[in-house]
């Protein structure tokens, strides 16, 4: 079944200032945080990225702007070995290491099913999604980024990918796990707009586990009367706590909301970086009545 859902939007991945700061990249800054940065010097040293994370858009809900490396870095936070549990005896059960049945997508065949694990391809923005649309929901997601001998200088392309509430609004995955990227572009982030409250991730290669509760916005008159929250617990930890989005995913952008039905399907990003492939297991959704 083609989906009319706009899995277009690209997730993508990388960096944006403070109220304070210029809309193009001040030379000099840049060779300051370059010199306080050893880490991030390799990506930053492309005009492109630092100007992404440097002068991008500024930001609604906050005093910094979209994708902004200057913003405080999310504190690491250890969490225990294990996270994963059978599925709730009301939950629709996603996958489960059997098959895809509940899913679809553009390029479907392109994602890989082996040994009980679903893997992205490496085609950008391919996303597969559910057959079935949800609206408010409680989701859980296991997934793993992988062991890359030689990680990419981009931290964005280090296990990039994402579940895509009602396929517009993206929870970020990603390989944090001591390394950095701008924090609205990391795990746990709600991308592009609000950074994890900490730092949960495990090492790549160690499955982690999303437990998301997220409600649509609603719309009147063509309007949004309400926007879009979501609460997400990482590996255990609370990251995003009610957060309110302030619209569709967007990259290096100001999100804003259209229209749109209140069921729309669940969506997994492909984000298409050669040789970092994530994996999913156990993926499960409980339809919720907000009364
Ligand atoms: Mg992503």
């Amino acid at each position: 079944m083609k989906s009319t859902v706009p899995f277009a939007l690209a997730a993508i991945c990388c960096l944006a200032v403070p109220a304070f700061a210029q809309d193009a990249v001040d030379p000099a800054e840049l060779q300051h945080i370059m010199a306080q940065h050893p880490d991030w010097a390799p990506w930053l040293a492309d005009p492109e990225l630092a100007k992404l994370t440097l002068a991008g858009p500024k930001m609604p809900n906050s005093n910094w702007r979209a994708d902004d490396i200057r913003r405080p870095q999310p504190v690491p936070v250890e969490t225990g070995k294990a996270c994963s549990a059978p599925p709730p005896a009301d939950a629709e059960v996603l996958f489960d290491g059997k098959n895809l049945d509940k899913w679809t997508g553009d390029h479907f065949s392109e994602w890989t099913l082996k040994d009980g694990v679903l893997t992205t391809g490496a085609r950008v923005y391919n996303f597969l999604q559910t057959k079935q649309s949800y609206g408010d929901v409680q989701v859980h997601v296991e997934w793993k980024t992988p062991l890359q001998p030689k990680p990419p200088l981009n931290p964005q392309y280090r296990g990039n990918s994402g579940v895509f509430l009602m396929g517009l609004y993206e929870l970020q995955i990603l390989d944090s796990y001591k390394t950095q990227t701008y924090p609205d572009g990391a795990a746990g982030a709600i991308y592009s707009q609000s950074p994890p409250l900490v730092n949960a991730s495990r090492p790549a290669g160690v499955w982690q586990c999303y437990d998301i509760v997220f409600h649509p916005p609603h719309f009147s008159g063509g309007a949004v009367a309400a926007p879009a929250r979501m609460t997400v617990i990482h590996n255990g930890v609370l990251v995003q706590d009610n957060t309110v989005l302030i619209g569709a995913t967007v990259h290096n952008a100001v999100g804003h909301y259209e229209p749109h039905p209140a069921e729309l399907p669940l969506g997994l990003q492909d984000h298409g970086n050669p040789d970092s492939h994530v994996s999913f297991r156990n993926i499960w959704v409980r339809r919720l009545n907000p009364g």
